[in-house]
């Protein structure tokens, strides 16, 4: 039998990588980690997740300081943000996290972190900083990064991505987005509470094109009100550096619109970072999306995994782990486990949130499926009046037998909220359990117990209910009537 250095090795320390990680080594799994750069964390701690969260709340805390008056608070001329503030918040934040991902931290656990540039010499063995490490089992968990659009004149054009952005030494005073998906409609929103005026430009005819239109729509109107402006189906022709501004031509139909700003952010979309991996030495067959994978999350090597955004699927920090905890089974318990996303929830974090599980509108459409709609707007919630946050509704899906399908919520704490559903929906509790569980009063989480409530609420206050009762018990009927006015 063949000997190796490692049980497993893994190629990249963020979300996917650091799961592998941690799971192998402390079920006592020999294991290496490999990451190429000087810190583990990988893009949502560095460049993603976390810095855009933090910058989130910061730019809600100063857009409620600027609609002070909204909350019956004295009205107040709140003083222009200074950005390097915001920057410092973010790293400060990014710095008690790291703690948690630090090499100390995963040599402790059991798992050796080593820092380069490796390559696979050949199907178990890569090469690093002179030395080779031989395993079993390898993980390539090695992440995205932003895909650059081929439009003319953009190579010589400064425009920046996710990787600057949270990092900018001041605000920009205007910004255009190419794209139109949540990183850039985050961002958008973020960036012109604080100050700066944003343009996004989207090719299709909707913002967040995963998302049914509705839930969209509303999500951009919000934006729009607050100050941002859409450009929808619109294809980006050229850029061009002006000196103190950058150019960006589009064109809609047959109108072709110049616009300018100050910065570009490039968010249109994700490319997996396999190159410089020598995976076509070793023949693993993958593309700009990312690698082939079975269920099992197998490369057609199949002692060579994927997992986290180098699997194209479902580029999210949760759906990372989830795989990476697939490939902790399949290597190293040797039990054959299938990844199944039937019910990742995602949640875009613009105010108000929109989260998902399961299929929407679109989806179900899509595949055929017959279904129909239970909604419920939170301006019935009495917490979100309270709260002043009463945009948005929640939508729940349900098939011809009445089985959820899926659930999206648009609204304040969606992603909180949708959590509930994940245990619903991943637990197969029923609908009625839901409906008559009872849910502290006033809190935003009663539009769940609310929406499932009124699925049953027709069925139980129908007229062969009522004639029902009045024939079984002699209920005497309505007390009282309204007067129709003329
Ligand atoms: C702005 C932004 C906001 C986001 N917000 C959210 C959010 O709110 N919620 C959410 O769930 N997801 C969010 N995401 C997505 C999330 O960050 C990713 O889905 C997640 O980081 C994927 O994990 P991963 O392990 O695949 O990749 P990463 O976490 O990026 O880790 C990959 C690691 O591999 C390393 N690496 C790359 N190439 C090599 C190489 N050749 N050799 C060795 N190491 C290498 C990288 O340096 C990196 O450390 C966001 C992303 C962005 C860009």
């Amino acid at each position: 039998m063949a000997v190796f250095d490692f049980d497993i090795g893994i190629l990249g320390g963020g979300s996917g990588g650091l799961t592998v990680a941690a799971g192998a080594a402390q079920l006592g799994a020999r294991t290496i980690l490999i990451e190429k750069e000087r810190e583990l964390g990988g893009d949502c701690l560095h460049f993603g997740c976390v810095p855009s969260k933090t910058l989130i709340r910061t730019a809600h805390v100063y857009h409620l300081m600027k609609n002070a008056g909204k909350y019956g608070l004295p009205v107040v001329d709140v003083p222009p943000v200074h950005y390097p503030g915001v920057v410092k918040r973010i790293k400060s934040v990014i710095d008690t996290i790291q703690k948690h991902d630090s090499t100390d931290r995963f040599c402790r656990l059991g798992a050796r972190v080593e820092f380069g540039r490796p390559e696979f010499v050949d199907e178990h063995t890569v090469r690093l900083n002179g030395n080779t490490h031989s395993a079993r089992n390898w993980v390539i968990a090695t992440g995205s990064s932003p895909d650059i659009p081929p439009v003319e004149g953009l190579e010589k054009t400064p425009y920046i991505t996710n990787r600057e952005i949270f990092y900018l030494e001041e605000l920009p005073a205007s910004m255009i987005t190419l794209g139109g998906g949540p990183i850039a409609i985050e961002m958008a929103q973020a960036f012109s509470r604080l100050g700066t005026r944003v343009q996004v430009i989207q090719r299709g005819d909707q913002i967040l094109a995963k998302e049914d239109k509705d839930m969209a729509d509303q999500v951009m109107s919000v934006l729009n009100a607050e100050g941002v402006d859409f450009h929808l189906k619109a294809e980006v022709v050229s850029a061009r550096d002006l000196g103190d501004l950058r150019e960006v031509v589009i064109r809609k139909g047959s109108e072709t619109v110049s616009l300018r700003a100050e910065v570009i952010l490039v968010a249109a979309g994700r490319t997996a970072n396999l190159d410089g991996l020598g995976l076509q030495r070793i023949g693993v067959e993958h593309d700009r999306q990312g690698l082939k994978l079975d269920e099992r999350l197998r490369t057609n090597v199949k002692h060579i995994y994927g997992a986290g955004d180098v699997t194209g699927r479902y580029l999210f920090t949760h759906a990372a782990g989830y795989e990476g905890g697939i490939v902790v089974s399949n290597a190293i318990f040797r039990l054959p486990r299938k990844v199944n996303y039937t019910f990742l929830p995602w949640c875009t974090y613009t105010d108000p949130e929109l989260a998902s599980i399961g299929m929407n509108e679109g989806m179900a459409g899509a595949a055929g499926i017959k279904y129909a709609v239970w909604s419920e707007d939170f301006r019935a919630n009495d917490r979100s009046l309270a709260e002043g946050e009463e945009i948005g509704k929640i939508k729940m899906i349900l098939d011809e037998k009445e089985r959820p399908l899926g659930v999206q919520i648009l609204g304040p704490k969606a992603g909180d909220l949708i959590a509930e559903w994940v245990a619903v929906l991943n637990g197969g509790v029923r609908l009625a359990t839901l409906a008559s569980a009872v849910h502290p009063y006033p809190t935003l989480g009663e539009i769940n117990k609310r929406v499932a409530g009124d699925f049953f609420a027709g069925k139980i206050f129908s007229d062969t209910v009522r004639k029902g009762l009045k024939f079984f018990f002699s209920l005497k009927g309505r007390a009282c009537e309204v007067e129709e006015r003329p």
